[in-house]
């Protein structure tokens, strides 16, 4: 991790640079960049936009993570549905991304159960046929098997439900191997939570293990099961090898996703739309925006400036 990469972690956990951000005014530059909006209705209208004049889907996360406080998880959960309910009414996928620490992991595993089973029945009532799904996103490793087991849980009843797994992890192809028999939609990304002992060892290792599960993702038996391949990545070396592979394995250009974080290489998402991939972008939306949009910029030096503009209070 750079020097620039941990002042922005930095600066992201600091309580008070938070505050400020958030009293200073809702939409900064820097918000607006990597936000949808700051409430349901908003992010809507953003997704809305989007599948309008691009074609681009969304799946809407509302900001809020490592949540221990009852009133917090519960207005989490709520807005989650919030949204599903919204995307519906406005003929829209309904999708959206969940952390399992935002809706009660942090606290009682059980409540995180019950809270993510109200979410994807919430989404499969407001489903309109669409690409309809409640993906749970992967935090840290202390996470993972309860993550996995509560896809499990989601799918044997019935619920709409996907996951997301890490490349970088070694454990992965063996969570993927479950997956791949399931009618579901799995993301794969690299991975924002390193952990030294559990990982592939740098960046060409971690790539290749990419490519090794995306070979998986696009066979046969995942066809045959109904299986939604989901790549979430802003590479565009790995989406050309993925492309590649998927037209020898004869998948259809939108029979597979891309997806990007919201405001990240949107320049590549338009090309990989003009090119007819299905592309979809995650879609944040909340009041609390300021850590995400942060780490946003500790990805990208070359995001300083929006910071910089921000933190000048425009
Ligand atoms: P990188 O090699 O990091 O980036 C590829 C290229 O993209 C870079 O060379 C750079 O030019 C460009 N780029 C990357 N980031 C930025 C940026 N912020 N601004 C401008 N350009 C940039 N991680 C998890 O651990 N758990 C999750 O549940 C999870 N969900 C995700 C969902 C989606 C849809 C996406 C896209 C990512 C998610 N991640 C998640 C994060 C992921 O693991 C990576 O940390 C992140 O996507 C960066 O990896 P990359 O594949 O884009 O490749």
């Amino acid at each position: 991790m750079s020097l620039f990469q941990k002042t922005a972690i930095a600066l992201a956990r600091s309580p008070g640079a938070g505050r400020a951000m958030r009293a200073l005014a809702a939409r900064t530059s820097l918000a607006r960049r990597f936000v949808g909006g700051a409430d349901v209705e908003a992010a809507v209208r953003t997704a809305a936009r989007l599948r309008e004049a691009h074609g681009i889907r969304a799946s809407l996360f509302y900001l809020g993570e490592y949540v221990a406080d009852p009133a917090a998880i519960e207005h989490n959960t709520q807005q989650a549905m919030q949204a599903c309910a919204a995307l519906g009414r406005a003929g829209l996928d309904v999708h959206v991304s969940i952390d399992p620490t935002a809706i009660g992991y942090m606290r009682d595993d059980a409540l995180g159960r019950g809270n993510a089973r109200r979410i994807a029945a919430a989404a499969r009532q407001a489903a309109g046929g669409g690409r309809d799904w409640v993906v749970l996103d992967m935090e840290d490793s202390g996470l993972r098997e309860r993550t996995c087991a509560l896809h499990a849980e989601l799918l044997g009843a019935g619920l709409p439900a996907g996951l997301t797994l890490q490349a970088r992890r070694r454990r992965t192809p063996v969570d993927l191997a479950w997956a791949i028999g399931q009618r579901t939609s799995l993301r794969l990304v690299k991975g924002a939570f390193p952990e030294r002992a559990l990982d592939h060892a740098g960046r060409a290792h971690i790539d290749q293990a990419y490519l090794d599960a995306a070979a998986i993702m696009l066979s046969p038996q995942a066809r045959a099961a109904g299986f939604l391949p989901v790549f979430g990545t802003h590479d565009d070396r790995l989406a050309g090898a993925i492309m590649a592979l998927a037209r020898e394995r004869g998948w259809g250009a939108d029979e597979f996703e891309f997806e990007m974080l919201y405001g990240v290489r949107p320049d590549w998402q338009l090309a990989l739309r003009r090119l007819g991939y299905a592309v979809r972008v995650y879609l944040p939306f909340g009041a609390d925006w300021w850590p995400y949009a942060v780490r946003r910029v500790g990805e990208h030096p070359r995001n300083a400036w929006l910071l910089a503009r921000s933190l000048a209070a425009e």
